[in-house]
């Protein structure tokens, strides 16, 4: 089992342990740096709760998530990359050194670090959401759609995911609705026409979720026309959230720079406004998203940290 040593000062310690992190990890390990990883939940992040990834080059016919992200991880570690399960709470600069402190109390210290925190489902905030959590609300089609067998369910939203995700759920639903505030989905064309070919998924447009109703569990949900106003019920069992993604960077408010909607502002180079800290993946202001882009960027940050432990110590 890996420890973490507050006596230590290590070459780079990586905040997050999904595809940017991991990656990041991969080359600091490889080129020697002593690297520490920090996950506070599940090794992958977000992958780690995706059903099939079918756009990672390398596998013609796709990739469990979760087998993915324990490949990034095996790869990483058999190169001395130490992952442990952690929460950092809050950076700190004095002099060269970054100070992180954890959940636990411990206190470590690196010469850089890499932040890959990625994000969060975002909530929808309607009445019901927070009272059915785990009762029929969901933010997981991979974790909970099995609870779900033959019963109605609904998918929000319009994007890659809510579209993946809805795709997923007809192996287990009667009928799975996908309710959409607009009358266009957002989502990749192909996976659109996926949707709109599969005679279990029913499109509902123009809606939005007023309420999640029920008794033990969730029973039905009230919606509201955007275009007419006019409100109805649908009666489903499972409602799965695919709204968007917010970012996991609470921790850094006064630390590094962040946007508007607290992403982290790097340059090219992955390089935040402190020196020796880097970003990198779906934390990152301008990331897409997409595996692809968060393991190149990890890869990025990682070279980056390399050069500048070289120029600085
Ligand atoms: P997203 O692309 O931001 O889409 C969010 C969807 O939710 C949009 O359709 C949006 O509607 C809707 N929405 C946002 N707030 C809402 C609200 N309060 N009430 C109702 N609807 C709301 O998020 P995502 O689908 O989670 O994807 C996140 C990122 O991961 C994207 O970059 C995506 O490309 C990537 N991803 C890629 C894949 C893949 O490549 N196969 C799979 C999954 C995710 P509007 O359209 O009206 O804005």
């Amino acid at each position: 089992m890996v420890e973490i040593s507050e006596d230590i000062l290590y070459d780079c310690i990586i905040v997050g342990g999904g595809p940017a992190g991991l990656t990041a990890g991969l080359y600091c390990a490889r080129a020697k740096l002593n690297t520490l990883l920090l996950e506070k939940g599940t090794i992958g992040g977000q992958i780690a709760i995706t059903d099939l990834v079918e756009n990672y080059p390398g596998f013609p016919e796709g990739i469990s998530g979760k087998e993915l992200s324990l490949r990034f991880k095996a790869q990483a570690e058999r190169f001395g990359l130490k992952v442990v399960k952690a929460e950092a709470v809050k950076l700190e600069k004095e002099g060269k050194e970054i100070f992180i402190h954890l959940r636990n109390d411990q206190l470590i210290r690196a010469k850089t670090v890499i932040i890959a925190s990625g994000s969060n489902p975002r909530r929808l905030g309607v009445p019901g959401e927070s009272e059915f959590l785990n009762r029929g609300v969901s933010y997981c089609a991979t974790c909970d759609g099995a609870l779900f067998e033959g019963s109605p369910i609904a998918v929000i939203g319009g994007g890659d995911s809510a579209t993946q995700e809805a795709l997923f759920l007809t192996r287990f639903g009667s009928v799975v609705y996908l309710i959409h505030r607009r009358d266009t989905l957002r989502a990749q064309k192909h996976l659109q026409e996926k949707v709109f070919s599969n005679p279990k998924i029913r499109f509902i447009p123009d809606t939005v979720v007023e309420e999640i109703k029920g008794n033990h569990a969730v029973e039905k949900l009230i919606l509201k026309n955007t275009k007419t106003g006019q409100m109805s019920e649908l009666a489903v069992e499972g409602v799965f959230i695919f709204i968007g993604l917010e970012p996991n960077t609470g921790f850094l408010k006064g630390f590094v720079e962040l946007d508007e909607n607290g992403y982290v502002i790097t340059d090219e180079r992955m390089r935040t406004n402190v020196e020796g800290v880097f970003a990198a993946g779906d934390c990152r202001k301008g990331s897409t998203g997409q595996v692809a882009v968060a393991v190149g960027e990890g890869c990025i940050a990682a070279i980056e940290a390399e050069k500048y432990i070289e120029h600085n110590f």
